[in-house]
């Protein structure tokens, strides 16, 4: 049975066709310029590739393309679309509403398309996506949506609520709801595996760390507190994004340079973080780079977020009066070992060791730490279109 995983953006359309029978991805790609100009680069699992500069005024003509990538040209992997039983959607913002994955019908579309209000940047696209699927391939073939934030759904109100006046949250939803849920899900549950214990028996930490970073804290099989919130600018230092900080700090600001909230929003999103200290790029291989190459401005920026991941460790341990597992994912908590050395060099205290050797390996599964480390310490290569076509799959075998 194959199903075709699906992770929209309003310009952008990542997908991946996987054969579920072995779990194996057969084609993978990247449209891009939706609404502006329109491009596709595709590859099929043998190696073949196909890239085509096409107009793509909306997602439909996106998808048109897609089909053709899959279907027609030299990097083809199957003979036609009827070949995919269901389609996975990645869905960034589900809200309280949706605590799981679920079959995408008129009522859960217009319910995905009002907690736009709480992601403007990527709801209204799923949308689109969504749409434009039911125009290119029927309303027959069924479609899911696996939101990044249902993982997050068990936290206790404690961990999700701000402490601003009760009637925002009454009034607007505005609290914490998480992201990266997927990812988080899909670390834990294979530490649960590997292990070979219960989920529910581990205390597990798992950080997230791309180009948006999150840290979880997992007790008793599921999520307690994680570090994105309200939007996925809280938490801590990324590649562009601020994290957590004093807001007063921007309110200064935004009254000495007459800014507007979309301006403090834009700053604050897109200019901050690792760009906006280091003022040399928001990719930590470049900022790294730099920072060995004696930049002091890309040296603060590592150090700053370093030292934040350490403290969200710090507090999630706290937290859960204890941790069995840490994990670290995304491409620069399975890319970067210096990182991941200098975070846990400063968890000896609670017994984490971890081997030089192994922490030197590279793309693939590891356990980091010593034989006698009092936490297992993973590397974990995160894989969130399996989730999301696991649980498409699961969902249309229930129907
Ligand atoms: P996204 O959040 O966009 O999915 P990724 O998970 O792909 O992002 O992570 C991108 C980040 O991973 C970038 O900052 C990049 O520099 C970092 N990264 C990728 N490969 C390496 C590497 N070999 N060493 C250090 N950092 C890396």
């Amino acid at each position: 049975m194959k199903i075709f995983v699906v992770n929209a953006g309003s310009s952008s359309l990542k997908y991946q066709l996987i054969d579920m029978d072995n779990e194996q991805v057969l084609a993978k790609g990247l449209c891009e310029r939706i609404g502006v100009s329109g491009g596709i680069s595709h590859k099929a699992a043998d190696g073949r590739s196909y890239s085509a500069e096409t107009p793509m005024p909306t997602h439909s003509e996106a998808f048109a393309a897609v089909v053709y990538a899959l279907t027609k040209s030299d990097a083809a992997v199957i003979g036609s679309f009827d070949e995919i039983s269901a389609i996975g959607h990645r869905i960034v913002q589900g809200g309280s509403i949706f605590p799981e994955s679920c079959l995408i019908d008129p009522d859960v579309l217009d319910k995905i398309e009002q907690l736009g209000a709480l992601a403007p940047l990527h709801n209204p696209a799923h949308v689109l996506a969504i749409r434009a699927c039911i125009k290119t391939f029927g309303e027959k073939i069924p479609q899911v949506a696996v939101f990044d934030t249902s993982f997050h759904q068990t936290m206790p109100p404690k961990a999700y609520m701000y402490p601003l006046p009760y009637e925002y949250y009454e009034k607007y939803g505005v609290r914490k709801y998480g992201a990266h849920g997927t990812s988080h899900r899909f670390v834990s549950d294979r530490v649960a595996a590997i292990e070979g214990k219960p989920k529910k028996d581990i205390k597990i930490i798992t950080c997230h760390l791309g180009n948006g970073c999150s840290i979880t804290a997992i007790k008793d099989g599921v999520c307690v507190d994680t570090s994105m919130g309200f939007t996925p600018l809280d938490g801590f230092m990324m590649g562009t994004r601020t994290g957590t900080m004093d807001p007063s700090a921007l309110t200064y600001i935004a009254e000495k340079e007459n800014l507007s909230p979309a301006d403090i929003n834009r700053i604050c999103n897109k200019e901050s973080g690792m760009l906006g200290i280091s003022g040399v790029s928001n990719d930590n291989r470049d900022v790294t780079a730099a920072a060995k190459a004696g930049n002091r401005r890309a040296q603060l920026a590592v150090d700053m977020q370093r030292y934040e991941i350490l403290k969200f460790i710090g507090s999630y341990i706290a937290a859960m009066n204890g941790v069995d597992s840490i994990v670290f994912t995304g491409g620069i908590g399975e890319n970067d070992p210096e990182l991941r050395k200098e975070v846990c060099g400063n968890l000896g205290f609670i017994g984490v060791a971890v081997d030089d050797e192994k922490n030197a390996l590279r793309g693939r599964e590891v356990k980091i730490s010593t034989d006698d480390s009092r936490v297992n310490v993973y590397v974990i290569p995160t894989n969130e279109e399996l989730v999301i076509a696991r649980d498409t799959l699961e969902i249309i075998s229930k129907k």
